[in-house]
Parts: structure tokens; sequence; C-alpha cells
């Protein structure tokens, strides 16, 4: 499959990014992006456009994304699933963010039910090593590239490297928020890690390793 990559007639394929905030999970995404052609969703990006836009739902997210908690359930359903739904997925798709609680992963079960299972890429940092990553992050602002300012800096600075956005500080990239969002992450999301276990569909990688051996490891499961 890769190589020639996804043919016409390769079943859809569906990522899933699970990991800490701060674990890689949106490089990884873009660099799947664009070796794959498929789409990169992320969850996050969606409601930071929903709060750039000032609409209804932006209004009603900032609130929890500004302290660190997670936005409910029944404001990301409706987004998530209307963006699946668009034809660039049909051959699949990259979710970035997206399953974050049980609840999640068990409507994106029952939406794939009919498809091949998916691939569940599990991202591995400690707290510590998030902590110095996000609060010297920088995202762009169109098209939400991630840079470390000291170990991947962009080529001029305080622009993207992909599509010249301006680089931002993201207003929940601060300690406090950072380590809430880390508490959100043990209590929330890993459970997922036993729940995809179970299910045979989990594969861990280890972020401390270069972005491009991360990279190529997931390429080689995904292969596999
Ligand atoms: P991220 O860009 O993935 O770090 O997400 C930023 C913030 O958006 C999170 O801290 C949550 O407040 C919110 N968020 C993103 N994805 C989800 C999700 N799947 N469920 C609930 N909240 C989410």
């Amino acid at each position: 499959m890769i190589g020639e990559l996804m043919l016409p007639s390769s079943p859809p394929l569906v990522l899933i990014l699970l990991g800490p905030p701060g674990a890689g999970k949106g490089t990884q995404a873009k660099l799947l992006q664009e070796k794959l052609i498929l789409p990169h969703i992320s969850t996050g990006d969606l409601l930071r456009e929903h709060i750039r836009r000032k609409t209804p739902l932006g209004a009603q997210a900032q609130g929890f994304m500004d302290k660190g908690n997670l936005v409910p359930d029944s404001l990301i359903f409706d987004m998530l699933f209307e963006r699946t739904s668009h034809e660039d997925c049909s051959r699949g798709y990259i979710l970035d963010g997206f399953p974050r609680t049980i609840p999640q992963a068990k409507a994106l079960q029952d939406r794939l039910k009919d498809k091949p299972a998916p691939i569940v890429l599990n991202l591995e940092l400690t707290d510590e090593q998030i902590i110095e990553r996000l609060t010297k992050r920088v995202i762009c602002e169109k098209c939400g590239t991630p840079y470390h300012l000291i170990y991947s800096p962009p080529k001029v600075s305080g622009h993207c490297d992909r599509c010249k956005g301006v680089l931002i500080h993201r207003p929940d990239d601060t300690e406090p928020v950072i380590r809430k969002r880390l508490t959100v992450y043990h209590e929330q999301t890993e459970p997922l890690i036993h729940f995809y276990q179970r299910l045979h569909l989990l594969h861990t990688f280890d972020c401390t390793l270069d972005k491009k051996e991360v990279f190529d490891h997931i390429l080689s499961i995904i292969k596999g």
C-alpha cells in the first residue's frame, strides 16, 4: 500500500492518533497526511476554527478549552461526524485528538462497524517532557502545524514553513493549563489504551525518539 500508497481500490484506512497533549500527534498526523494523502482531522483545530469564526459552537467550547477541560461529547460528535461525512474522507482519514473519552471511542466504533477496523497509534511521553515541549511550542494560526522553538524551529522566525502563516502560542499552552490537560488526559483519555488493547488495535510508540524515527516506525506498522 505504501509506495503507491493508497490505491483507489484500497479499503478505507482510519488512523487514530492517541496520546497526551504534546506527544506529537499533530506532527505525526501532518507527516501521515502528506504520505498517505488522507485528510488530517484534528478536533482541537476544528474547535479553534469555530472560536476564530465566532460561531455559537465556538462560544460554547471556549470556556472548556481555556481551562484545559474537555468539551462535552454532545458538542464534539456532530462537529466530528459532519466532517468525516465529507467526500474527501471516503478513502479514510487521520484522527488527531478524537476519541478522548470512552463514550467517544464507543461512538466511533459504532460508526465504523461495517468498515475495516481503525489502526490506533498510541504516542507515549512523560508528563515532564510534555511540559517542556508545550511551554516552548508555537503553532501556525492558519494550518495548525506545530513547531518547537528550540528543537524544531521554523526556517523563518514567526512564520510557518508549510503555508507561511503566522506562528502563535496557543492560549492553553501555559504551565497551569498544561498540568490540568494532563490530569484530564490521565483520568479520561488514558483508559482508551486498555479499550483499544482489548480490541487488538493498539500500537505504542516511544516519542522521546526523533520524529522521523517515530514516523518510520508508524509507517512500518501501517504497511504491516
Ligand atoms: P488539542 O488541540 O487536541 O490539544 O485540543 C485542545 C482542546 O480542545 C482540548 O484541551 C479540549 O478542550 C478540546 N478538545 C479537542 N478534542 C476534543 C475531544 N475529542 N473531546 C473533547 N474536547 C476536545
